[in-house]
């Protein structure tokens, strides 16, 4: 169970988390929704630690003081202070928004990237799983990451968080920008993802409708706060939900 309680994130005086808290089981897809600046991004950066080297970096630059309250347990253990290698190391691993692929390195050497932390005895066949779930990525595995459409990108974003072999991924917007079919297909992948790797998958989206055939439970985010919660049945059940989420 991975699990954040009461988080508050503050750039400077600027409350971008207000108060939030999502729990995932360890056989679950969480989704997480809410609209440009809604603090989705703001979270997985907590979650997955990255926000701590965020700080550093400010402070080391003078710039803006990023402050961070609440807990993070996953298994009982507390998270909150740890670097995001130590929690890629004990399987909490981020698939940023944007991709944030290396262009200019070739699929293959991408994939390996993410690898570095992981066990390397799992290394080739947690490669075969990649190239079995993304199939274009076996084929265009001397490409370079620049090269590829925003859908192949997006797949192989989301191969290179699963060489470090994730027990809960966090997705960050990986529909962003990509065609109604494209989209279906990654849709699909994430949840076989799950089902195949027992992978839990915390996933956020600005809109709600293509991911949530697949979702546990989610959260919308308005202003940086969890304002509704629900199983996905609930979520479109709820009105405010469709309209604001669904369009309809
Ligand atoms: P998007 O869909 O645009 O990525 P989001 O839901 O991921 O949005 P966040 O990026 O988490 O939202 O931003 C939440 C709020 O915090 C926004 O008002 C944003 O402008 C602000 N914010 C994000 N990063 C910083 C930062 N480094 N310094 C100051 N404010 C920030």
């Amino acid at each position: 169970m991975f699990e954040a309680r009461g988080l508050m994130v503050f750039y400077e005086n600027m409350l971008a988390l207000n108060n939030v808290s999502v729990a995932c089981g360890a056989d679950q897809i969480i989704g997480v929704f809410g609209a440009n600046s809604a603090g989705k991004s703001t979270l997985m950066y907590t979650l997955s630690g990255i926000m701590l080297d965020i700080q550093k970096k400010e402070e080391m630059a003078g710039g803006e003081r990023i402050t961070m309250r609440g807990e993070i347990i996953y298994n009982g253990r507390d998270m909150m202070r740890l670097k995001p290698s130590e929690r890629a190391k004990a399987g909490i691993v981020l698939c940023p928004e944007r991709r944030r692929i290396f262009p200019e390195s070739t699929v293959l050497e991408n994939l390996m990237i993410g690898a570095y932390l992981a066990d390397s005895r799992r290394t080739a066949q947690t490669l075969e799983y990649v190239f079995t779930i993304f199939a274009p990525l076996k084929r265009l595995s001397k490409r370079l990451g620049g090269f590829l459409s925003g859908g192949e990108q997006q797949m192989l974003a989301i191969g290179r968080a699963l060489m470090a072999q994730p027990k809960q991924l966090l997705l960050d917007e990986p529909l962003l920008g990509l065609s109604p079919v494209v989209q279906y297909l990654l849709v699909k992948s994430i949840k076989e993802i799950r089902d195949q790797r027992n992978t839990a998958i915390i996933v956020s989206e600005q809109y709600a409708r293509p991911v949530m055939p697949i979702i546990d439970y989610g959260y919308i985010l308005e202003n940086g706060a969890s304002v509704v919660a629900g199983t996905n049945r609930e979520l479109m059940d709820n009105p405010d939900v469709r309209s604001a989420y669904f369009g309809s």
